[in-house]
């Protein structure tokens, strides 16, 4: 397992020149910002499945839910070349230890939602169609964060991914550790725990059912099933409500160490988030200094206090 998430991406976002007219769409806040804290596993399926540089452009068509990939001025169909490749590609991800995967929007390929089919020539398109490599990969995978580099533009959505990408990196290596033990399982959804509250209240709850009774059960087959409610409950957005809920929670852990003054100024930034009057990183700030501070055993470890690096200012934004 290495140190760093390994993120899958669409070639042309970093910046290489494989697209079908030779240039890239180099994408900088995945090079720049995110990129220092990731190690990047470069794929670009039209390249690699032998259509060169530079190519006539490639369409879908026919049928959304199966639909065929056709060069645009010949006809040619790539369909079987490009299905046959992104199988045993796939196969290849699959034992890489991915945590997530940056997908071109609106590829033929690449594109993970509303890639335009055509029903047939001469009609309008219809924005219902996934790439064929981006198929492939997120039905064989279906745990891994995916995203296209489109949606990172929105802060909510590029926070959401780039938390579950740390998260599945945690997860993955709790699997990868030999032997998992059942009290690794429980050690786990303690430091997860306020993290899954803050996305999906009643996921918490299944999963807390599942952690304790994990004795007479196969150990493996218990943390898969983790892992399905644990994705499952992350791919859920936080928000504001979620958020504050979470934060009063985790002041009751210490409250009664704080001196009044003390306790006045976190319930009082609490507020201030809950109005939309600061971003989440304050409050949290000042709770990770409690916690500290008073030395609350039980809360250091906990991921919603610092899911993913900090340099990244995830929830700074209001
Ligand atoms: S969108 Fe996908 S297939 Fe197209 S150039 Fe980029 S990586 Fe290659």
């Amino acid at each position: 397992m290495s140190a760093k998430p390994r993120i899958g991406i669409s070639s042309c976002l970093l910046g290489q020149k494989v697209r079908y007219d030779g240039q890239h769409k180099h994408d900088a806040y995945l090079t720049k910002t995110l990129g220092p804290f990731v190690e990047w596993v470069a794929v670009c399926p039209e390249v690699e499945a032998g259509m060169g540089v530079p190519r006539p452009t490639v369409r879908l068509v026919g049928d959304a839910a199966s639909p065929r990939m056709v060069e645009e001025s010949s006809g040619r169909d790539w369909t079987e070349t490009m299905t046959r490749w992104a199988a045993a590609r796939v196969s290849e991800l699959a034992r890489m230890d991915l945590s997530g995967y940056v997908l071109k929007k609106d590829s033929p390929s690449c594109g993970m939602e509303r890639v335009r089919v055509y029903a047939r020539a001469g009609t309008a398109p219809r924005r219902e169609g996934r790439g064929l490599f981006a198929a492939a990969l997120m039905d064989r995978l279906p745990l891994l964060p995916v995203e296209e580099e489109g949606r990172l533009n929105d802060p909510p959505l590029r926070e959401n991914f780039i938390e579950r990408v740390f998260a599945y990196h945690r997860y993955r290596a709790l699997l990868g550790s030999a032997p998992l033990t059942r009290s690794a399982l429980v050690a786990y959804h303690a430091q997860e725990k306020f993290l899954i509250q803050a996305h999906h209240e009643p996921s918490l709850r299944l999963m807390g059912r599942l952690v304790a009774g994990l004795k007479g059960r196969d150990l493996r087959q218990a943390a898969q099933e983790y892992g399905r409610l644990y994705m499952g409950a992350l791919a859920r957005q936080a928000t504001v409500r979620t958020h504050t809920n979470v934060l009063e929670h985790l002041f009751g852990f210490f409250s009664d160490r704080l001196d009044p003054s003390e306790r006045r100024q976190v319930l009082e930034v609490i507020r201030q988030y809950h109005r939309r009057l600061v971003p989440l990183v304050v409050p949290v700030t000042l709770v990770r200094h409690f916690v500290r501070k008073y030395d609350i055993t039980y809360l250091l470890g906990q991921s919603y206090l610092e899911p993913h690096p900090k340099e990244l200012l995830l929830r700074n934004h209001a």
